[in-house]
């Protein structure tokens, strides 16, 4: 799916030489983004995007028929057991009903409409299990709104989520609650957030087969949403579901008892900070602007929740629905024209436009900081959407909550952050029952005879895993033939290897490295792209890094928005190779799409650190300050916790360390100085379809390959 920025996909497309879609079948186009725009520019793009997909022969879906993701799902193209990809960075929303979301960047989306394929590096994959029945009064948004803020040392960062707990346990959470779950994992940092096929979804399924069957609503869309959802082809899922493999093994392991959840609140201006609703309620926050919008929560089920407050609170007026406070602006826009006229059938829409809400077209618009409604300096607002960094819903100087849909209608109700009063805390509650592992007590454990056998496997190559590095010295030792060797392209080179630059800093984002005032200039050259390459994060760094050197920064380098320049000014400077303690998604995409190299190693990170800041490894993750530059980018991310490092800390500083990378060997090696230790260790595979995406200058150069190859 692409949506506003259909027609710069497009326009990339055409770039590379592509005329027709390998497969129209494929691609969904959506227009939701900046509907309330009527500028003769907008609407223009808005013509060209349709004519593109008329001519093509795509299925389209004009500006106020809902948010593309919202689309995705109620249409069926989201279809469980399958993979979906979006050119937006909420497709994670799918995983509400077990179809594996991801988000693409543009320069994807224009390979794909070009050769029908892209290229994935697996993400490790943690396990997030449920316990427990989810309270009355709490939500699925209080669900995930809750684990950013009680997870919030990025546990979750680039990992792809599987959402399991017992029957009982996701039978408390409907599919509506799970697709606000899984569209904001995005928040949690996470590249997906799969839940499973299970009775709730095959409910779901069978309503809208059944639906699909009865009323053919092709008035609503031109695509044929009753040859998707058939009661045949749900048939055919459900004989044939996807589940994790028993045994499987996961990078990482959390539990949260949801029976030990309360109503929780974002921020402000943060995902990272989340407090129980009756904590900030006894703080009398007074708000301006509440917000029941966005693909997260503004579904018809959404809507009800939000117009029973005012429903309630008729009762005790005499049976007239109440105004919202004096001073407050309400807004609502449904996900999507059907979820607005099931609203309206129910009375729920006319119950807030009698409490005086503001309608908006169904799409974006302020979820984004487009069109109506935004939030003005000085200003607090309460939204049920998903984000709520400084700036995105208006003014860099308001405050941003975020909340479920009840909250935010008796925020605006009673003008102060609160909530109807529906969630009673259960007897004997002691706080929230979280943490890491599946949460089970070992007493309470029911495991079968293959599930046993799986587990004392897995135990066995721990210990020898253990072994290894005890021997080692904490370093399991390279091993010439380990059974993992990566086949090389021929021409592909075996070794990168270089001194290494440290630029000591977390979450540098695409701002810091290629400013935002060039992203737009067409006619920036090389030479000056090397020269302004990191000058937000480091004026100095034109000056310091050298051709060839390897670039090592901290934890999420390259975070923030889509900008491709990043890689290429990186590549401008001739450093071939970055190294980090993580990546922000996009630019890894972004990179691999560009030419550019990178490898994950946070040991090199912890060791950089403790030698030349003084920061012990165990705290290193957390002591870096975020870099200035941040706070200019709209799609920054919160700052990483700061402290202030034992020594004056250089931005960029030459090491004098050495780094190679063996890549049929998958493997790095570390030389701290002339006369310093040597180590080296295992990374993740570089494998041969993205070396030949690096080889062939990018991913551009692929495709056009791709084409010709065709024609
Ligand atoms: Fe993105 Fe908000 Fe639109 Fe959802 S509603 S697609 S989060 S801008």
């Amino acid at each position: 799916m692409t949506h506003d920025n259909s027609w710069p996909v497009a326009l990339k497309f055409m770039s590379i030489g592509a005329s027709k879609i390998h497969d129209k079948n494929q691609i969904v186009m959506t227009l939701d983004h900046d509907v309330q725009n009527k500028s003769e520019s907008n609407l223009k793009k808005y013509r060209q995007i349709e004519e593109f997909a008329k001519k093509q022969g795509v299925d389209f879906y004009p500006a106020g028929r809902g948010i593309g993701h919202q689309i995705m799902v109620e249409e069926g193209y989201a279809w469980p057991g399958t993979l979906a990809v979006a050119s937006d960075s909420h497709t994670n929303m799918y995983g509400g009903i077990g179809c594996l979301g991801t988000p693409v960047v543009r320069t994807d989306a224009a390979s794909i409409w070009a050769t029908g394929r892209t290229w994935w590096q697996i993400p490790p994959i943690a396990k997030v299990t449920f316990t427990g029945i989810l309270p009355t009064g709490v939500t699925g948004k209080d669900v995930i709104v809750a684990l950013c803020g009680l997870f919030n040392n990025d546990e979750v960062l680039n990992h792809a989520i599987e959402f399991t707990g017992s029957e009982d346990t996701m039978r408390s959470l409907p599919v509506d609650d799970r697709l606000a779950i899984a569209n904001m994992t995005t928040e949690w940092g996470a590249l997906t957030g799969l839940f499973p096929i299970d009775s709730v979804l095959a409910g779901w399924l069978r309503y809208k087969a059944t639906e699909a069957a009865l009323y053919n609503n092709a008035g609503l869309t031109q695509a044929s949403t009753h040859t998707r959802f058939t009661h045949p082809r749900v048939d055919e899922l459900l004989g044939n579901q996807l589940s994790a493999d028993k045994g499987a093994k996961y990078a990482k392991s959390l539990h949260l008892d949801l029976s030990t959840l309360s109503p929780y609140v974002s921020g402000p201006n943060s995902v990272k900070v989340a407090t129980p609703l009756n904590e900030l309620a006894a703080q009398d926050i007074k708000i301006n602007r509440a917000y029941l919008v966005s693909c997260t929560n503004s579904r018809a089920s959404d809507l009800a929740a939000a117009a029973k407050v005012f429903k309630d609170a008729a009762g005790k007026n005499g049976g007239k629905i109440p105004k919202v406070a004096e001073g407050v602006n309400f807004y609502i826009a449904a996900a999507s024209t059907p979820e607005q006229l099931a609203a309206e059938e129910a009375g729920d829409w006319q119950a807030m436009l009698d409490a005086g809400a503001q309608p908006l077209p169904a799409g974006c618009g302020p979820c984004i900081g487009l069109g109506t409604g935004l939030l003005e300096p000085g200003e607090v607002g309460i939204s049920a959407s998903n984000r709520n960094f400084k700036g995105r819903m208006g003014s860099t100087d308001a405050k941003a909550y975020l909340a479920s849909p009840e909250v935010v209608a008796a925020s605006a109700l009673s003008g102060r952050i609160n909530g109807p009063g529906w969630y009673e805390r259960p007897e004997g509650w002691s706080g929230i029952v979280r943490g890491e592992g599946d949460g089970i007590r070992e007493e309470d454990r029911m495991i079968t005879a293959e599930e046993a056998l799986e587990k004392i496997i897995g135990q066995l190559d721990d210990l020898v895993g253990t072994a290894e590095k005890d021997i080692h010295g904490g370093e399991v030792a390279p091993k010439e033939d380990d059974g993992t060797l990566t086949e090389v392209l021929p021409g592909f080179p075996e070794k990168v290897e270089g001194e290494i630059v440290f630029c000591d800093a977390d979450n540098i984002n695409t701002d810091g490295i290629y400013p935002g005032k060039y992203t737009y200039q067409d006619d920036v050259t090389v030479e000056k792209m090397a020269q302004v390459c990191m000058e937000n994060y480091d004026t100095d760094f034109a000056s310091i890094a050298k051709e060839g050197d390897i670039l090592v920064s901290g934890f999420n380098f390259g975070c923030g928005s889509s900008r491709e320049q990043a890689a290429t000014a990186i590549l401008a400077k001739k450093i071939p190779l970055v190294v980090a303690g993580s990546f922000g998604n996009i630019f890894s995409r972004n990179s691999i799409n560009n030419a550019l190299m990178g490898v994950e190693v946070p040991r090199l990170v912890h060791r950089l650190r403790e030698t030349f800041s003084g920061v012990p490894a165990e705290v290193s993750q957390k002591d870096v300050k975020e870099p200035k530059g941040n706070w200019e980018s709209l799609d920054s991310p919160p700052p990483a916790p700061q402290n202030t490092p034992s020594q004056e800390k250089k931005p960029t500083r030459r090491t004098g360390w050495t780094f190679k990378w063996d890549v049929r060997r998958s493997r790095v090696e570390i030389q701290e100085g002339k006369d310093g230790v040597r180590w080296s260790q295992k990374v993740g595979e570089l494998p041969p379809n993205v070396q030949e995406i690096i080889a062939r200058g990018g991913l551009e150069k692929w495709v056009k390959k791709e084409i010709k190859a065709s024609t």
